[in-house]
């Protein structure tokens, strides 16, 4: 049975973060053309119990019964290799995790379904949502986020303006800026009008880390970033390099020492490390991004595969 709990991972927003992964791999409302985990096959936007919730409890129940418990984690984080919002038990796995741990509860989205108010129901009782906006305008929704049929960003500003107002936790928008997409001024006027209709607690301003699914998915300058924070609030930030962020959870440095050990004997792509060390994507993407920041990797397109190896 495949494993849906994982890590804690080091997480430049959240500290360090227990994930719970409420979809199987790669099952989303969008294609987001930067997507660390690569392509999504066919975007979906129907929801299903795709991993039921009778799996996700015995795996939460195990969790909590074991020792491992009691490491210090930061927030448990509904996330993972897709979209969480799409599973129909995410309204039982929040009640379940709040039975068992006092550990804040986050969830990870990419926003699209909370035009739907059952969806913004379900999410209430949640500590912090993080949402995620790039665009505006419906032609650059197509462009970079490559949505499902029957979802438009204009539907997608709708239900996050509802849900500021119907929701009392933490909302922290995260605003993805590609350079030549969505890093024009009149795109950047839209979303700051649109930031400041939904009225988050904070707006985190992130770019491209390392190329996506697509070539054309470029970072745009930090000096870039820097100028626009102004533009979008006292609550507005940049998300930190991890060099900046606390790392310190002793399992995080073996898995990323043992990745740091298998690059320097050859370079590999994330998927060879996934399968080499029986990690989860999204965790083999968290410690590849934390490397990166901190300089001791670099990564290569080699035969139109991303490789990554160690600077020495
Ligand atoms: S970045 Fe997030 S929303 Fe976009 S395709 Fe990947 S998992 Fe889905």
């Amino acid at each position: 049975m495949a494993s849906h709990i994982f890590g804690p991972v080091p997480s430049r927003r959240l500290g360090l973060s227990l994930g719970i992964d409420l979809v199987p791999f790669k099952t989303c409302t969008l294609d987001c053309i930067y997507c660390e985990l690569g392509k999504t096959a066919s975007p979906v936007n129907q929801r299903a119990e795709y991993v039921t919730f009778a799996e996700l409890e015995q795996e939460i129940n195990s969790f909590f019964a074991a020792d491992s418990a009691a490491r210090k984690i930061d927030y448990i984080t509904l996330s993972g290799s897709g979209e969480p919002t799409l599973n129909t038990a995410l309204p039982q796995v929040i009640e379940q995790l709040r039975r068992l741990t006092k550990t804040p509860i986050a969830l990870l989205t990419n926003g699209t379904l909370f035009s739907d108010p059952a969806v913004r129901r379900e999410v209430l009782d949640l500590d912090l949502i993080l949402p995620s906006l790039d665009v505006v305008s419906e032609e650059l929704f197509h462009t970079l986020n490559r949505p499902a049929a029957g979802l438009s960003s204009h539907q997608i500003i709708s239900g996050l303006k509802a849900l500021r107002r119907e929701y009392s936790g933490q909302i922290w928008l995260e605003i993805l800026l590609c350079q030549g997409i969505n890093d024009n001024e009149e795109e950047i006027e839209r979303l700051v009008q649109a930031a400041a209709a939904i009225r988050p607690d904070r707006v985190q301003l992130n770019t491209v880390v390392r190329p996506g699914a697509l070539a054309q998915a470029q970072a745009v300058t930090q000096d870039f970033l820097k100028e626009l924070r102004p533009r979008f609030g006292a609550g507005a930030e940049i998300i930190a390099p991890f060099k900046q962020s606390r790392q310190n959870d002793s399992a995080i440095e073996k898995t990323t020492e043992t990745i740091l050990a298998t690059l320097k004997r050859r370079p590999c792509t994330a998927e060879d490390l996934k399968n080499a060390l029986g990690l989860k994507p999204v965790e083999v993407v968290k410690i590849l991004d934390l490397l990166l920041d901190k300089g001791e990797i670099k990564s290569l397109e080699h035969s139109g595969e991303r490789y990554f190896q160690t600077n020495d």
